[in-house]
């Protein structure tokens, strides 16, 4: 019983259009073996029930000849129709000028009157719902229904196909992608999301004649153009410039490009694509540019990131990731005295020798791996502040960096105290640095971070302070318990008298809030002494030292403590 029914629910839908009923009667006896079969009594009637939102038709078997709306009349109706030019028409005639008249006018066969043999109505009926059927499933799959453009894999197949007809043509491989795009996502939802894709999709098809050109949606915010060589991509970008700026009025949104011109046809067409995404991808974040050409260069720092990527969890299991320790020196009495240290990680790579946080920082926070870091680190950093203690009985403050990634870590402040807690540290020996980068980016999340923080007894040190653009507004926001001078002030602080005031400012941010300011990159004495006259505590650089290996650390702990007993 079951399975009957399962049966009938999947009958396609015929409609049968012809004014005289034994007509209506002898081929619906037939039909009805295989098809849903319903009748119209003339062209008009079918129109209508066409047109009928709740049923989905396979098939129109349409007679010419009819009172009100004949079949001539109802065909030149079809042409202007989307929706009922994708629904096959039988004509059903005995005049061979109708038969030539309704085949141009897109009827996709016909059947002679009368039905003479029933089998071969059927199988033609059954042909050409199973031909309209594929057409329709290709055309449905091959294009994104979001954008109207080609599909990932049809691109591809097409770009195949071109690329069998002329390999001598110089062609172009464009990626763009809207950065930031999970933004207007997440705020402005998924509907209004789709409409700007479908915007990009229109205004990109509408020059891909000229550009001869074939483009993609590849994925959620990216597109693949690929297109004859051309001199530029301006009126393009231009075009695509102006449908962002339609909607959004914040440069944070904006789309970006990477080119690889003349592609290689040494390499498989994927691969075009993929170093176009490279350049696209070299852009991120980068507001001074948005539209870069792949080339060699791009391509050796795509290698050696990737190796790093590929690399980080060795470099953790063996210890490659060392933790170097940076004095910090309270300068405020007589002598400088050893106030505490920041830890920083350095990378010993077996085959690529010593990379520089600089490489590898940015990266692994543009894909969440500084997670792995940070917590690598910090657990280095709490055992041995351990070792320490307990050689020499005491020691001395160090804090970490918490990379602005951490602080949407939901898990961040247990994962925290459990580090400090394992090895039994008391919260102000293991001091946290966080820059003010991250309170720009989520204020809401950053100032409850801190605050449970501060609740479980950590110290706070705001990182960078004064770079960004959200400085004054973060510490009235939240409490901190260190403020550290963004070092380019410092550096720069002797040639150029706007950065010496900016430095004074934020040393009197922190009188004012009764917390200390550290200086950053301190390098000369004379830097040092300008420092101590504007009333700053604590100094952090070269001048005293550069980041040390923990062993060479050591003597620095044990001269204070020698200074302490004395
Ligand atoms: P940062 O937190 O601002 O660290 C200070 C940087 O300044 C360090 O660079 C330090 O070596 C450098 N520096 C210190 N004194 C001087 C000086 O007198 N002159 C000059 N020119 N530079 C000085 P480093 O170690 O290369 O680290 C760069 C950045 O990488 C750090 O900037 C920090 O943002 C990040 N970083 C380093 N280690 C870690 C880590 O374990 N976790 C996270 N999340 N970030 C880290
Ligand atoms: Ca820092
Ligand atoms: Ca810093």
């Amino acid at each position: 019983m079951e399975l009957v029914r399962q049966d009938e629910e999947i009958k396609r839908h015929v409609l049968v259009v012809d004014d005289e009923m034994v007509n209506r009667e002898i081929l619906g006896n037939f039909l009805s073996t295989i098809y849903n079969v319903e009748y119209a009594s003339n062209a008009k009637i079918a129109l209508d029930m066409l047109t009928d939102p709740d049923v989905d038709y396979s098939l129109v078997l349409l007679d010419l000849m009819m009172p009100v709306m004949g079949g001539i009349e109802f065909l030149e109706h079809r042409v202007n129709s989307e929706k009922l030019k994708t629904i096959p028409v039988i004509v059903m005639t005995s005049e061979k000028d109708l038969e030539i008249k309704s085949l141009k006018l897109g009827a996709a066969d016909f059947i002679a009157k009368p039905f003479n043999v029933p089998e071969v109505v059927l199988a033609r009926c059954e042909r050409i719902v199973e031909l309209f059927e594929n057409k329709r499933i290709i055309s449905h799959t091959e294009k994104d229904t979001v954008s109207g453009l080609f599909v990932k894999d049809y691109f591809f197949e097409y770009i195949r196909r071109i690329e069998l007809l002329g390999k001598q043509i110089p062609r172009d491989a464009l990626v763009f992608d809207i950065e930031q795009f999970h933004l207007v996502n997440e705020f402005c939802g998924r509907t209004f999301g789709n409409m700007v894709l479908a915007k990009i999709g229109e205004v990109l098809q509408e020059r891909l004649s000229s550009m001869n050109a074939i483009a993609c949606r590849a994925n959620a915010d990216t597109f693949y153009v690929f297109a004859a060589h051309q001199d530029d991509y301006c009126e393009l970008c231009c075009a695509l410039q102006k449908v962002i700026s339609h909607f959004f009025n914040i440069s944070n949104i904006r789309i970006r490009y990477g080119l690889w011109e003349n592609v290689s046809r040494d390499f498989e067409i994927e691969a075009w694509f993929d170093r176009a995404k490279i350049a696209c991808n070299s852009n991120r974040g980068d507001f001074s540019r948005c539209f870069s050409h792949y080339n060699n260069e791009l391509h050796a720092k795509y290698v050696f990131e990737e190796m790093l990527i590929h690399d980080l969890d060795d470099a953790i299991a063996n210890k490659d990731l060392k933790v170097y320790y940076q004095p910090k020196y309270n300068i405020v009495g007589e002598k400088p005295r050893l106030a505490s240290a920041e830890a920083l990680v350095r990378w010993i790579h077996p085959k690529l020798g010593y990379v520089n946080p600089g490489e590898f920082i940015p990266l692994f926070e543009s894909n969440g791996l500084i997670r792995k870091v940070d917590n690598y680190v910090w657990k280095e950093v709490a055992a041995q502040i351990r070792k320490w203690k307990d050689m020499y009985g005491k020691t001395i403050p160090v804090s970490v960096n918490v990379s602005r990634i951490n602080i949407l870590d939901p898990e961040l402040e247990s994962k925290l105290e459990q580090i400090r807690t394992k090895y039994e540290l008391s919260p102000d020996e293991f001091m946290l640095e966080v820059t003010e980068s991250a309170y720009s980016e989520n204020m809401k999340r950053l100032v409850e971070v801190v605050e449970n923080l501060r609740k479980k007894g950590f110290r706070i040190e705001i990182d960078d302070f004064g770079a960004g653009y959200s400085s004054l507004n973060m510490i009235t926001t939240i409490p901190v318990d260190v403020l550290k001078i963004d070092m380019s002030f410092i550096r720069d602080m002797e040639k150029d008298e706007r950065n010496l005031k900016l430095v004074k400012i934020i040393i009197d941010i922190a009188k004012f809030l009764k917390i200390p300011s550290v200086a950053e990159g301190v390098e000369t004495e004379s830097q040092l002494d300008t420092l101590k006259n504007m009333g700053c505590e604590i100094i952090q650089g070269f001048y005293f030292s550069k980041p040390v290996p923990p062993k060479d650390f050591a003597s620095f702990i044990e001269e204070e403590i020698e200074t302490r007993k004395n």
